[in-house]
């Protein structure tokens, strides 16, 4: 049966579900606000409705969006990431409206998105985490708790607001002084960010690897994982680069985290895509971290190496169909490796470079390459959204090959007009702890090499604007 399905998101990750949306024989329907009149996923949709000013905060009123919904009698709604996607109000609300949302039940989002009860799920299960502690009580009893707890496990140990998400509302605190005066900045920011000023502990993992495990669940029981990624470059506790599989080379220790993976998404009766994140330590012990319920940006690379689209499995299983492939079906192939390639400049702190127009825009292409993205030649990009322009994902049989491909689609992907991470990856790709597949969270920061190149885009920009002048006098032979 072909059903209506809205799209509530932007950017790269609209256009990806349109495209599953439309290979499934459903309808898509966009949405947008103003500041993204000139997006790509009004035009990718079969129908498209406007939401309203915005800036950025129409993608993230529920009941607008549920409105659009209603308009166009839309009967299923995919959130993509980020935006509403974790608010277990939007998934109740549509729960209660008789849509669909395709990902879990609003009370396992709920559950889920509280970093604390997650840990005590997984706890329950008998799944290893680091030691923290419950929330801090409020005032002084908490400060002193924290102290407590940081004594016992040793300094450094990890702030973290229970309801955080995307590397933010996290502090690394090195001794009590540092601690005592965190606790109530920690407070008010994670009361800004996610309203919510609950904060808690988390003994610090040193060096380790961040590895974890995209899974999928059917509403019958099935639980299907789809192998490991390392995300372990990041840049303010945020992803940049991504690797399907981990790199580690202990098969055993790999297969344990998957299988654990699962258990964890049967102790919270998962259901739909998910990811399960663990840290790994220098040894080889992992740690449970959270579970992030929903697509994630990174997606890509399990499905370059498994075949499985992920994206195409959601919808499926949402609409209450079974998983048509079980573990045993699940042979991993090669490697993939996703490059974020961000309107950000890594000299200047990956400070974001969004406002500029995109004069220049040629996209490598060859075997092995998939690109995400969504913006084009003339686009000028909206300074009130993420810096994300385009995932570069590549995948090869061996490492080698993959990082030989990845080099030569740097090479030839031209972006000119705002700064972006290309340059910078270009300097990774031939670092040699990241070709022999050495690297963990410290990596960025144990690489200060990595910010020495010279931005050769500059002389691209200066050529497309003067291009850019030409074409413009060209049409406007009378302009002053
Ligand atoms: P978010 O919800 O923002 O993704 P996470 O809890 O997943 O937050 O942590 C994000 C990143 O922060 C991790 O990938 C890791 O680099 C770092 N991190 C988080 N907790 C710890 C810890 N206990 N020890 C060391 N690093 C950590
Ligand atoms: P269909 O292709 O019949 O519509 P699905 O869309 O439900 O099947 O499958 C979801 C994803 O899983 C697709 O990318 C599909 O190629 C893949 N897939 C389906 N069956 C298998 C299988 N037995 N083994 C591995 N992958 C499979
Ligand atoms: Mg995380």
């Amino acid at each position: 049966m072909k059903v209506k399905i809205l799209v509530a998101n932007r950017g790269e990750i609209a256009l990806r579900v349109i495209r599953a949306i439309q290979e499934l024989g459903h309808t898509a329907v966009a949405v947008f606000e103003t500041p993204d009149n000139d997006a790509l996923h009004i035009r990718a949709a079969d129908e498209a409705v406007w939401l309203g000013d915005g800036p950025r905060c129409d993608y993230l009123n529920i009941d607008k969006v549920m409105a659009a919904a209603r308009k166009v009698g839309a009967t299923a709604i995919h959130p993509g990431y980020g935006f509403l996607a974790e608010n277990p109000k939007f998934a109740k609300a549509c729960e209660e409206a008789g849509l669909t949302f395709i990902g879990p039940k609003s009370e396992v989002i709920e559950q889920l998105g509280n970093k604390v009860i997650a840990r005590q799920i997984m706890a329950e299960a008998g799944i290893p985490m680091v030691p923290g502690t419950p929330n801090l009580s409020a005032g002084e009893a908490g400060v002193r708790e924290a102290v407590t707890f940081a004594d016992r496990v040793g300094y450094p140990v990890m702030l973290k607001a229970t309801s955080g998400g995307g590397g933010r509302g996290i502090r690394r605190i090195e001794n009590q002084d540092e601690l005592i005066a965190s606790i109530p900045l920690a407070r008010s920011e994670a009361k800004a960010a996610f309203n919510d000023d609950r904060v808690y502990l988390e003994k610090v993992v040193l060096k380790p690897k961040h590895v974890e495990v995209q899974i999928v669940a059917d509403n019958f029981g099935n639980v299907v994982h789809l192998g490991t990624r390392d995300c372990s470059i990041q840049r303010r506790n945020q992803k940049l680069v991504e690797i399907a599989p981990s790199m580690i080379k202990d098969q055993a220790v790999l297969d344990k985290i998957c299988e654990t993976a699962v258990l964890a998404a049967r102790a919270s009766k998962y259901t739909n895509a998910g990811t399960v994140e663990f840290l790994l330590d220098k040894d080889l012990n992992f740690y449970f971290m959270e579970i992030n319920t929903r697509i994630q940006v990174e997606h890509t690379v399990s499905e370059m190496i498994t075949g499985i689209d992920i994206v195409r499995t959601q919808i499926k299983l949402a609409l209450g169909k079974k998983m048509v492939f079980s573990q045993e079906d699940i042979r991993l192939r090669g490697h993939a490796v996703e490059m974020r390639i961000n309107a950000e400049d890594p000299l200047n702190n990956f400070m974001p470079e969004g406002g500029k127009t995109v004069s220049v825009y040629r996209s490598p292409g060859g075997y092995g390459v998939r690109l995400d993205g969504f913006v084009y030649q003339g686009y000028k990009i909206p300074e009130v959204y993420d810096s994300l322009l385009v995932k570069l994902t590549v995948a090869g049989y061996s490492w080698n090959e993959t990082v030989d491909r990845l080099r030569r689609c740097l090479t030839n992907f031209v972006i000119a007009g705002p700064k972006t991470t290309i340059p910078f990856y270009l300097n990774l790709v031939d670092e040699p702890d990241f070709r022999s597949g050495e690297f963990d969270t410290s990596y960025l920061d144990t690489h200060p090499e990595l910010f020495t190149y010279k931005d050769k885009n500059s002389e691209v920009d200066k050529l497309a604007a003067l291009i850019a002048e030409i074409h413009y006098r060209q049409e406007n032979p009378y302009a002053v």
